[in-house]
């Protein structure tokens, strides 16, 4: 079975056997006129992106998939949706990323990032007309690839990754194999994708292999993850046709968050509480220091209707802890049990 984040695709578009570059590129993405500064940028942002992601899957089939026999290949799909998928079923399975996807994040990182209080590319802060929004319209004030900025360019690879990684929770979590039979239980194996996906990201980006994309200290690491998990989950929760099956961004950010610092503990790389409301109060007072300037940031952008009101986090959040915990710990129970990757 398939699993599908983000958003529905007229056509699945071609495969490609190599991430794309110059021509293809040009070929995938037509309607945006991706030339000179913008079309170079786009290309770092694949030719980064597929090396970071190369090297974490070496580590992980020989660590882990090839003992078990399981293999989980890759592919860019030529069109420019956001879209990323998983399908397979047995412990073969394939994850899917539609082109569109890396450079939509680029696109919303570098609009966000720009706005942001005492930002450094603020130039960049005003790059849209009226009617206009960085999802549709790829940075059309870049000119030159350095001015989009590594704090953007950083940003939008950790969610590339981040959402990289919450498909291969699917597949290694045995989501794939299992049908949900309704909306919690679509709930609960998104909720246990992001989980994962935290737990990734927060055991394998120390080791990734450029110097400039290595965590600077923990309270980098932690802000990293907090600030790809509000995006992602921001823009998961905008374009998605499954929306009714995803939990509010901000809540979103509390599992992907509650994955990251599970690895965080087990790596001795955060402190630890004995009392479990200090643990959650000392997590959450993170979650809100990290997330309060791209926060503001998305409320002045072309995508401030994306925010959800106070109301919805809430209600949401509720139903996060009542229902979908519980629909997952079944599932963990049961079901899900005999399809994942045994360690
Ligand atoms: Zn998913």
């Amino acid at each position: 079975m398939y699993l599908i984040d983000g958003q529905p695709s007229q056509s699945a578009g071609i495969s490609l056997r190599a991430y794309p570059q110059g021509d293809i590129l040009n070929a995938i993405f037509q309607t945006h006129d991706l030339v000179d500064g913008r079309l170079a940028l786009s290309e770092v942002m694949f030719r980064e992106f597929d090396s970071e992601v190369e090297f974490l899957m070496d580590g992980l089939r020989e660590n882990r998939l090839a003992k078990q026999g399981w293999t989980i290949d890759r592919e860019f799909r030529g069109n420019d949706t956001f879209q990323a998928m998983v399908g397979g079923s047995e412990g073969q399975y394939r994850i899917d990323i539609a082109a569109g996807t890396l450079l939509v994040i680029l696109s919303t990182a570098i609009e966000l990032c720009a706005l942001e209080e005492g930002s450094t590319t603020a130039g960049l802060a005003n790059q849209y007309r009226p009617g206009e929004n960085s999802i549709y319209c790829l940075f059309p004030g870049v000119q030159e690839p350095e001015e989009a900025g590594f704090e953007a360019l950083g940003l939008a690879l950790d969610a590339c990754l981040l959402l990289y990684f919450h498909e291969l929770a699917h597949a290694i979590n045995g989501h794939c194999d299992y049908r949900p039979k309704n909306d919690d239980e679509a709930r609960a194996l998104e909720s246990d994708a992001d989980f994962n996906a935290g737990t990734m990201f927060g055991v394998w980006v120390w080791h990734l292999p450029a110097t400039y994309r290595k965590p600077k200290s923990e309270e980098d690491m932690y802000r990293r993850l907090i600030r790809a998990s509000f995006l992602l989950g921001t823009l998961l929760k905008a374009m998605s046709a499954r929306s009714t099956e995803y939990h509010h961004p901000t809540n979103r950010i509390r599992t992907f968050l509650g994955g990251g610092v599970f690895a965080f503990d087990s790596l001795g790389k955060s402190t630890k509480f004995d009392d479990v409301k200090a643990g959650d109060d000392y997590w959450e007072q993170k979650i809100m220091s990290c997330c309060a300037s791209i926060k503001d940031a998305l409320g002045r952008s072309t995508l401030k209707a994306f925010q959800g009101t106070e109301i919805d986090i809430e209600e949401d959040r509720h139903q996060m802890e009542k229902v979908t915990a519980q629909v997952l710990n079944r599932l963990k129970d049961g079901p899900l049990m005999k399809f994942k990757l045994k360690i």
